[in-house]
């Protein structure tokens, strides 16, 4: 016999800069509101490229959202809700496997988690959280930029220090916009030295 199913699933939006995540993340959160399901957007508290309680996509859609420091508090504000959302997911400083063990509990539990976040830094290289769930997430998106040089695909966001690639040794989360990062395509990337 087939047990009925609980729903509970992950879904991840992942991509470069300006591939229109957090766009897309709204959208489905938008029909969720629709339909009524009880749901809750978090935001980790060190992404205030916009405003704090908002997340915003480059072209001006807007949701409130709650800034929060980890999945422990995530979980423990979703005990009530069928839907949860993070936004920005590589910025939470927490641990990946904390992460991951915390994403998978809740989908166990029958809610819907819908993660939107950059798969790669500037170096190119995985974020490991966002790695590991796309890994065991029922639904991955890989969404693409427009390259600013060539005009093909972008899915790479190089970060730029006046003009020219940012060293290889610098932070790996700096939150910025297009004075600081630019869509690019594999072959006009250039890598951090
Ligand atoms: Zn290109």
């Amino acid at each position: 016999m087939t047990r009925p199913s609980t729903g509970g699933r992950i879904e991840v939006i992942c991509g470069c800069m300006y591939s229109g995540k957090t766009e897309e993340l709204i959208r489905r959160m938008r029909q969720v509101m629709i339909a009524r399901q009880s749901c809750r957007i978090f935001t980790p508290r060190m992404d205030t490229r916009y405003s704090v309680g908002h997340i915003a996509s480059h072209t001006g859609a807007k949701l409130e959202a709650e800034p929060v420091n980890s999945m422990q508090e995530i979980i423990r504000k979703s005990d009530d809700v069928h839907v949860i959302a993070i936004d920005e997911l590589h910025f939470l400083e927490d641990d990946p496997t904390a992460v991951l063990i915390g994403c998978q509990s809740l989908a166990d539990r029958g809610l819907r988690v819908i993660i939107a976040g950059l798969d790669q830094n500037y170096r190119a290289e995985p974020f490991p959280g966002m790695m590991q769930l796309m890994a065991v997430a029922e639904q991955v998106d890989k969404l693409y930029a427009i390259c600013v040089h060539c005009g093909a695909y972008a899915t790479r966001s190089q970060r730029l220090i006046n003009g020219s690639p940012a060293p290889a040794d610098a932070a790996t989360l700096l939150v910025g916009g297009l004075e600081l990062y630019e869509a690019r395509c594999r072959s006009c990337y250039e890598p951090a030295r």
